[in-house]
């Protein structure tokens, strides 16, 4: 792990008010922990199983974020600590995360994971699927889930102006929707967009949450170290 690199991140991203999602999948505990003890508290997992692992072994001050694309049927399991889940790309995960929070007695915080890049591979709602949920009475009914903001993934690409593109694309379409439907939800405030390679790009599109991994904790290897 590299401290002086966390550091020097935080200062980076305080003139923008954004927050640091420290991306700690497939590093062990030991290093979550380094960087708790430095007053981290936001972390990104994006494996069920992982951080199934992971959050018995860690302090409970810990506000674990779920940025991966998350299975109907793991939902029950991540319901108790979830802080966030950033990917939502459907209504039906969405009923799933409202009736799992309900029997709970939560209200858990949840992102709309919307599609901008290029690329078949990523996930997320197109601006017409996200308007048509906003929209669904099954939607309106929901009481156990709090739509905190929109989430998405740049094209993988060294292309700056494409990257700033579909940011500047979802930044829009942030404020239109907050505008639309959540005009005075305060909560409605949240975009997360940016990670290692393009961090900077989003800081400048109006990003308020920045999930970094490898900038912070090493290139990852392919398969996950142990726990
Ligand atoms: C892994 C991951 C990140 C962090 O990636 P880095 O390039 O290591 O910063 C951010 N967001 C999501 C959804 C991820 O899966």
């Amino acid at each position: 792990m590299n401290t002086e690199k966390y550091i020097a991140l935080l200062q980076e991203l305080k003139p923008y008010g954004a927050k640091l999602v420290a991306v700690s999948k497939t590093k062990p505990v030991a290093d979550i922990l380094e960087l708790y003890n430095l007053g981290q508290r936001i972390f990104g997992e994006n494996k069920v199983q992982e951080v199934l692992q992971k959050q018995p072994l860690l302090p409970a001050g810990i506000e674990w974020h779920l940025i991966g694309h998350l299975q109907t049927n793991k939902v029950k399991q991540v319901i108790p600590f979830a802080a966030m889940i950033h990917s939502v790309d459907s209504l039906k995960l969405l009923a799933e995360i409202n009736k799992q929070a309900a029997k709970s007695s939560r209200v858990v915080n949840c992102l709309l994971q919307i599609f901008i890049a290029d690329e078949e591979t990523k996930f997320g709602l197109s601006e017409e699927e996200l308007r048509s949920l906003l929209q669904s009475d099954e939607f309106k009914a929901m009481k156990n889930i709090r739509i905190c903001g929109l989430m998405g993934m740049a094209s993988n690409t060294n292309e700056e102006q494409k990257i700033a593109a579909e940011f500047g694309r979802l930044q829009r379409l942030f404020t239109t929707i907050k505008k639309q439907y959540f005009a005075t939800e305060d909560y409605f405030k949240e975009l997360s967009i940016g990670m290692s390679s393009d961090y900077k790009i989003a800081l400048k599109h109006g990003a308020t949450l920045i999930r970094l991994g490898s900038v912070i904790f090493g290139e990852r290897r392919e398969r996950p170290d142990a726990v």
